[in-house]
């Protein structure tokens, strides 16, 4: 990882969490309070959670973001949420293109790059996700099917904006299964060549999160590869001191 690139590690949340929840983040708050971290961080809960998050977690250093947003300002979508409204209920980031948001939704490249654009206009800062599936891989086109997807979901507006990309291989999400560290590298280093070329300086100092069952016990060794600039936590987010553990291996 360059010096320049400042890492981050955020927890998505998925469809998990209710008011209750909201002691995790307050206890993940104020641990950080007391050791500060050495990267930043954000917690991505569900849409229901994030403006009393953001009102409890006011004044910490944890972000707040959200995990997916409509294409469009404010219209006739039942169920959808803009950019401005979670920008509004207190998020700063959000992520888009989770490959739950491309099987479950359909979700395209050419949809995500439009979220990313609505996510840049109301000043939110994108973690765009991309990942082979597991017959991609097996099959050799783990770095073409990532080569696709960065030149398909990362737009030009990007250039000259703070985003972050996460590397998620969507047979490593809540599997416990992970790549080898070299395969990690093989794609993070791939990951920042396209980058770099697409978006110039912008693309140099994103940070590249690696996601797929990153735990305590394995974020040490992750976040030391080459290119790999924080992380991108499913399941291991949901409790402070899960998180804390993977926050505190950097
Ligand atoms: C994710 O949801 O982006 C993710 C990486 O999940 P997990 O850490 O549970 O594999």
């Amino acid at each position: 990882m360059t010096t320049a690139v400042r890492p981050l590690i955020a927890g998505n949340w998925k469809m998990n969490g209710l008011a209750a929840s909201l002691s995790e983040a307050k206890a993940l708050a104020q641990a950080l309070a007391e050791q500060p971290a050495a990267t930043d961080v954000a917690l991505c809960p569900p849409a229901t959670l994030i403006a009393q998050m953001a009102w409890q977690l006011k004044g910490s250093v944890v972000a707040i973001g959200g995990q997916d947003c409509h294409d469009k300002q404010s219209g006739a979508f039942t169920g959808d949420i803009a950019a401005q409204m979670l920008a509004d209920a207190g998020a700063s980031l959000v992520i888009l293109g989770h490959s739950e948001r491309r099987a479950y939704h359909g979700e395209t490249d050419a949809q995500v790059a439009a979220k990313v654009e609505a996510a840049l206009r109301a000043g939110l800062k994108p973690i765009i996700c991309v990942g082979e599936t597991l017959a991609e891989r097996e099959a050799g086109r783990t770095l073409v099917v990532i080569e696709s997807q960065v030149k398909g979901s990362l737009p030009a507006p990007l250039q000259g904006a703070p985003f972050a990309v996460a590397y998620e291989p969507c047979w490593a999400i809540g599997t416990g299964l992970t790549p080898t560290l070299a395969q990690i590298e093989e794609v993070h280093v791939a990951i920042r060549r396209l980058i770099s070329a697409q978006l110039g300086e912008s693309g140099a100092v994103a940070p590249i999160l690696y996601g797929g069952s990153v735990k305590p016990d394995n974020a040490g060794e992750i976040l030391k590869v080459s290119e790999v600039g924080g992380a991108l936590v499913g399941g291991a987010s949901l409790k402070a001191a899960d998180f804390l553990g993977i926050i505190r291996a950097l």
